[in-house]
């Protein structure tokens, strides 16, 4: 069944241009979008929108005059909705124009810069600051970040008369349709620089080393990155700075390996100080330091120092510092202390490793 067009707008199937106008425009002040949020209120708005279109289309109406549709029928018949190109247009041009929109300022926010650096791992553990010295863009002194030359200064544009979009009107079957568009001479600044400064070229900026001191929080990792705020580049037309990122990295320790805020390092201890325990000085983070081993300490045991690691970043307390012992069992013995170890080995019972009987311990194969 072809739509009933007229009835979709509430006009009689004869009525002029300006009742079809009418109808539609009181249609549309009711159910337009932009005054009435309910989906059926869209839906029938764009039912609407497409009986007037189809009726306001002397061809098209006649076909529904002679009780056909128009968009149900032939290539593209039913896309013709969806075919419209934004209701915005029709909208501007019954309602006179679209928001005026103020022009866009030739201002802009800096865009944001990184700096990597290397750390150790004691700056990693208790903080450092660094120095650092980078290149970026700064207000061109020359011009104030104007970006026009000495003595003079950007001027209207005249395309667009300072309004930073221009109007262009088209003709369509519904009749004139206004559309907006930034304008291209300056780029919806609605000013120009006639005579740009020559030492940014207009941009109003200038690259430039600068140095500033940064702060290296204790408790920082490999991968994370401090902001600066305002220290990046320098938006064009005084705009204002991004933000500086320095990225740390941690050089390897030679000694320390790190597990989060945990350090751990490996300690080589002789075999008889294993057995008979004894105290040893470390090189810690924080200075030598004392530490008991235990006689009768196993290859491979850990002897944890609290509170030895790295700090943590948020909140207070540090990681631990896990030594793993290592015994060193001797490669070289002399004739002395050949003679001592098999003596030992004797009061332990320990010639014949084993007991398996076929007498093929370390030692027989040794004397071979
Ligand atoms: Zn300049
Ligand atoms: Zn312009």
């Amino acid at each position: 069944m072809a739509t009933d067009y007229y009835g979709l707008l509430g006009v009689a199937p004869g009525a002029d241009d300006a009742s079809l106008k009418k109808a539609y425009r009181r249609l549309a002040r009711e159910l337009h979008p932009d005054v009435n949020p309910d989906p059926a209120a869209q839906e029938r708005f764009k039912q609407v929108t497409s009986a007037y279109e189809v009726l306001s289309d002397p061809e098209k109406r006649q076909i529904v005059d002679l009780g056909g549709d128009p968009l149900a029928s032939g290539p593209g018949g039913g896309n013709f909705a969806q075919g419209f190109g934004g209701l915005g247009d029709i909208m501007d041009a019954f309602f006179g124009g679209g928001q005026q929109r103020s022009p866009r300022s030739r201002v802009r926010q800096g865009a944001d810069a990184l700096v990597r650096i290397e750390i150790d791992l004691a700056e990693a553990a208790f903080g450092v600051t660094r120095e650092l010295t980078l290149e970026t863009a700064v207000v061109c002194g020359t011009c104030s970040g104007e970006g026009a030359a000495s003595g003079t200064h950007p001027s209207t544009c005249p395309n667009c008369q300072g309004r930073g979009e221009v109007q262009a009107v088209q003709r369509s079957f519904l009749g004139q349709i206004m559309t907006t568009r930034t304008c291209g001479r300056c780029s919806g600044s609605g000013s120009i620089v006639e005579h740009p400064c020559a030492e940014c070229a207009g941009d109003g900026r200038v690259r430039a080393r600068r140095t500033l001191s940064v702060k290296i929080p204790a408790g920082i990792e490999t991968g994370m990155r401090i902001r600066l705020t305002g220290e990046g580049e320098v938006g064009p037309g005084r705009g204002p700075s991004g933000d500086l990122y320095v990225e740390v990295s941690e050089r390897s320790h030679p000694t320390f390996t790190r597990d989060g805020d945990d350090l751990h390092c490996r300690l080589a201890l002789p075999m008889t100080a294993a057995a008979l325990g004894m105290s040893v000085k470390l090189d810690t983070l924080d200075g030598d330091e004392e530490i008991d081993i235990a006689a009768g300490t196993q290859p491979d045991a850990v002897i944890t120092l609290r509170a030895r690691g790295i700090p943590h970043l948020r909140g207070t307390g540090r990681g631990d510092l896990h030594v793993h012992l290592d015994v060193a069992v001797p490669t070289r013995l002399d004739a002395e202390q050949e003679q001592l170890l098999r003596e030992l080995a004797r009061l332990r019972g320990e010639e014949r490793p084993g007991s398996s009987g076929k007498g093929a311990g370390l030692f027989s194969r040794k004397r071979r």
